[in-house]
């Protein structure tokens, strides 16, 4: 779920269309300028210029303060993996003209000792994948250029700051050397200069770093630090190109579900210096609370510093506010240009800024990542303030994150009773309560033998993304609310707490020190993402507020959260066309459903019910019956019971149709496991047990023996039980017909809907429907009553989807029972599948997990058929759908265009498929 709810963070909304007037793209352009008011792309060009690329473009147009720079676009990146690794030369060609604009729009030239351009080469996708790939800051510098930046500025601690942080970044991402290889050499020199903050270093000691990094590239890379600043570009916008394919990006695709096919581009800009002095600053921000939604300004700086450092937690930033007093004038306008940029995107926007000598620079915007709960706090927001329309609100909001605010939250009690052991920042909200892992690696692995972990980490790298997926929460020690574990953890709806600095975390130890109170791998830890408070044990959750009003223990009037969760819904209501129905067993879940807006049962499994308490007994002697006579005995204890369960779920859909299908599961899931019988037979002879005992379990070994099947999924089961076991169609269909008499009588009207399950030849369901339609014409004699019911069936073999055309000649209405349909359309056992799927995903046979969203080329094709032949048939079909996919937003985008009347979801995901089936009718027609 996680994952899906993570994907969709990335814009659903559909991207405007391209307009008439204004920059277009060209073929054969692959560099993109942007620079003095005027940019070649603009916000509509995002697949070709990436996010940032578009952004930057947008922004350059809109008159704002943005370095000039280009755009290669991600044609190129195309290009260079398809001319293998190797950038074209009329890429290169393009951007050796795009270099020279942007020299003359600086002011500067690469590599000129007086007067140095220097750049930053950044890599940008369609959509951003935070830190997944590389950035470099400061090209341009070398031995020469260097002194000439000292020169210039007259501040030869920039100079050498500046320089050593690209030998770094260039060392690290062109040359592949580790990161903490540098990180070791400058420790070292802090430590012996008696620094404690990078900033503390002088002139002299940076220059020292510079000399130990050019060793070490030296002695790594068997080459000198490259020195020709056209090579330093060249092998950069390479290492970029090449960073699409780096196995974290890849791991994250696959996670988000971002086609490989599409690349990244790459911007290369003219650098503005944070680090100058105490004058200058770097930071990031958004519009919004990106973890509440609230209407605050909201995000963090660090003086004298470049980009990387916010993000990295080097140092822990300030919160925005203050930067109102440092640099009064600077920080008037950052609020007016974010302010007008969120008109503008008339979306909450991510941005980021440097500000060199007072002089405020903006660098990056996009609409921002955002809990699901601050997802619907701020389309409700803009709703209000006139900014959005409804329609757009519905658009805006992913479905599946929705399913974030149905989260349990913490029982008060329970986590009132532990000592807070400490705070941090709040920065994804939910409660999480897990057993301690260290490592992204551990995480994965006790969560694989079913334990559910809390990944603790100093802070987390994008390294650690398969860890943070699979924990219930992410707690860090550094790092502020826009460091990659917050931002990560936002984006995948995962509760996280980060920068809980009294947490003293030691990997290799796998313990962490707070309080005096050690926390050892294992040991239980809870926090409230949305406090930020960090307890030690384990603690109960509860229902989230939104629960708690569905289930009628808090007034609407109470909730803030669950009235906009419903005005957004209310909103939704207006735009679908699908209905929405629930798969609901039970009296409880029903009214749950409804509660959540479901307004009819898809499908209602009756064998669940024989699992209640007092009936397996009965259900077990139908069994065992080997003559009809005894079976029905078995079968009149049953009817009672399921004309009550069928009475409750009628009564709790206040008048909504309920399908209920008739029993589909072979009969041996109603008996005890051979073997265990076998053990206890055992046990009996061996400890000389009661010999009744002893007979009567023989006796039942017998029976399960006798129905043991090799192939269940294909054996006795649904519509074949019915034509074997007629008895129990009968006693079922009565149960039915009584329980809605009897409504009727209490003034209450029902539709029951009578579904038989499997049928793959219209002569099974002739056979079932001759019954069902004897015994409701009797009950209805015998109760006086008159009850509208209909008889259908589901399509979930493919003869059946295949033969529509006949089957609709008896059914009334079709379900499409797609976890079956997909089941025997691959041939793949919905059991078995978790053997193999991996493989196929990895090797790219499958792209999805087809039980999860539905193969729309196979399995939809046997759903447009049966839907299209058997509206042929009898054109008033009723058509639903009743599986998994049902509560899937891709699934239901498909299920729109195939023209269904209904889908039919669990109830939690009731909301969740209300908003997909607004957003699919809003972006699809029926029948596209
Ligand atoms: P990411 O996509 O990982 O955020 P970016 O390309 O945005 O990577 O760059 C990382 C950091 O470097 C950002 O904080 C950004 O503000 C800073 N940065 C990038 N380009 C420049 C530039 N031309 N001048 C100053 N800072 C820059
Ligand atoms: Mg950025
Ligand atoms: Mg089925």
């Amino acid at each position: 779920m996680a994952k899906k709810a993570a994907r969709k963070s990335s814009p659903t909304a559909p991207s405007p269309k391209p307009q008439a007037r204004g920059p277009q793209p060209r073929a054969g352009k692959y560099v993109y300028f942007f620079g003095n008011g005027k940019a070649d792309g603009s916000r509509d060009m995002k697949d070709l210029l990436g996010g940032k690329g578009s952004g930057l473009a947008e922004m350059t147009n809109a008159g704002l303060p943005v370095p000039p720079g280009m755009t290669i676009s991600t044609a190129a990146c195309t290009l260079y993996y398809k001319e293998g690794r190797r950038t074209p030369a009329e890429v290169d060609r393009q951007m050796i003209n795009g270099l020279k604009k942007l020299e003359a729009a600086a002011g500067a030239k690469l590599g000129d000792v007086k007067n140095p351009l220097l750049v930053s080469v950044r890599s940008g996708a369609k959509f951003s994948m935070p830190g997944m790939m590389d950035t470099i800051l400061n090209l341009g510098l070398n031995d020469q250029t260097v002194e000439g930046l000292k020169a210039r500025t007259g501040n030869g601690r920039f100079a050498y700051d500046s320089y050593r942080r690209f030998i770094q970044m260039y060392g690290n991402v062109v040359l592949e050397i580790r990161k903490d290889a540098f990180e070791r050499k400058f420790e070292d020199i802090k430590e012996a200069s008696g620094a404690h903050l990078d900033t503390d270093l002088d002139e002299q000691a940076l220059r020292d770093v510079v000399t130990r990094y050019k060793a070490l590239v030296k002695e790594k890379s068997r080459k000198r630090f490259p020195q020709d600043p056209l090579e330093q570009l060249r092998g950069a916008r390479d290492a970029v190109f090449r960073s699409w394919n780096n196995p974290r990006a890849i791991e994250y695709r696959r996670i988000y579900e971002i086609p490989d096919s599409i690349g990244t581009a790459v911007n290369v800009q003219m650098m503005v210096f944070g680090n100058t002095g105490e004058r200058s600053a770097t930071g990031v921000g958004f519009t919004r609370n990106p973890a509440t939604g609230a209407r605050e300004f909201y995000g963090e700086f660090l003086v004298n510093a470049q980009g990387e450092d916010v993000v990295a937690g080097i140092r822990t930033p300030q919160q925005i506010a203050e930067l109102e007093k440092v640099m009064p004038k600077a920080f008037k306008e950052l609020r007016q240009i974010t302010t007008r940029l969120e008109k503008h995107y008339r979306d909450v926007q991510d941005f980021e800024f440097t500000i060199q000598d007072e002089r405020l620079f903006m660098l990056q915007t996009r609409n921002g990542k955002r809990t699901g709960y601050a997802a619907v706090v701020i389309a409700t927001d803009l709703v209000k303030e006139k900014l959005i329309t409804p329609k757009e609100a519905v658009l805006q909001v992913d479905p599946e994150s929705i399913s974030q605010l149905l989260a349990p939250i913490f029982e008060p009690k329970a986590w009132k009773a532990l000592p807070v052991a400490t705070k941090g920042l709040p920065a994804s909200p939910g409660a999480a309560s897990g057993q301690a892992v260290f490592t992204a690696d551990h995480a994965v692995e006790w969560t694989r033998q079913g334990r559910k972990v809390i990944l603790v980490r100093k802070e987390t790298v994008p390294d650690d993304i398969h860890g943070m997926f699979v924990a219930q929460g992410i707690l860090t020690a550094t790092g502020g609310m826009t460091s990659h574990a917050a931002v990560v953890g936002r984006q995948m709806g995962k509760p996280s707490v980060v920068g809980a600095g009294a947490l003293e975390i030691s990997e290799s130890a796998r313990t962490c020190i707070v309080g005096g109170q050690t926390i050892k791998e294992g040991d239980w830890v809870a926090f409230d993402g949305l406090s930020g408070e960090v307890k030690i044990g384990q603690v109960a959750s509860k229902p989230s507020e939104i629960l708690q009003v569905v289930a009628g223990q808090m007034k609407p009037e109470q909730s803030d959260i669950f009235r906009r969760f419903n005005d957004l819904l209310t909103y939704a209501d207006r735009f679908r066309r699908l209905g929405i129905r629930a798969n609901a067993d039970q009296p409880d879940q029903a009214e749950t459903a409804y509660a959540f807006g479901a307004r009819g049962i898809g499908l209602c499994r009756t064998e669940h019910m024989f699992f209640g308490a007092g009936r397996i007994a009965h259900v077990q002697q139908m069994i065992l019956a080997d003559n009809e006579a005894d079976r029905r005995k078995a079968l009149a204890h049953l009817l009672p019971m399921q004309r009550g369960d069928f009475y409750g779920v009628f009564k709790a859909m206040h008048g909504c149709p309920v399908t209920i299908r008739t029993i589909d599961p072979p009969l041996h899931e109603f008996l005890p496991k051979r073997e265990d019988l076998m053990v206890e037979i055992a046990k009996l002879e061996a400890t000389n047990g009661d010999t009744n005992t002893l007979e009567a379990t023989r006796t039942l070994l017998r029976r399960v023996e006798q129905l043991h099947e090799f192939n269940p999924m294909l054996g006795h089961r649904g519509v074949r039980l019915g034509i074997t076991y007629p008895e129990i169609t009968e006693m079922q269909t009565r149960a039915i017909l009584e329980a809605a008499c009897q409504l009727a009588k209490e003034g209450i009207k029902v539709v029951p809907e009578i579904m038989i399950p499997l049928v793959g030849a219209v002569k099974e369901l002739r056979d079932q429907k001759l019954v069902v339609d004897r015994v409701a014409a009797d009950v209805m004699k015998e109760q006086g009553v008159k009850i509208k019911y209909l008889v259908g069936t589901m399509i979930e073999v493919p003869r059946g989807a295949l033969t529509a055309d006949e089957i609709a000649t008896e059914a009334q209405f079709f379900s499409f029972g797609t976890n079956d349909l997909t089941q025997l359309t691959f041939g793949f056992s919905r059991d078995d599948i978790g053997k193999f799927l991996g493989a196929y995903q990895d090797k790219k046979i499958l792209d999805k997990d087809p039980f999860a969203t539905i193969d729309t080329v196979g399995v939809g094709q046997l759903v447009e058929i049966g839907v299209r032949k058997g509206r042929g048939a009898r054109p008033d079909l009723k058509v639903g759908v009743c599986g998994e996919h049902g509560g899937d937003p891709s699934s239901i985008h498909f299920f729109e265009k195939a023209g269904l009347d209904y889908v039919s979801a669990s109830p939690y995901r009731i909301p969740v498929a209300r908003l997909a089936a607004a957003q699919a009718a809003l972006q699809v027609k029926v029948g596209d």
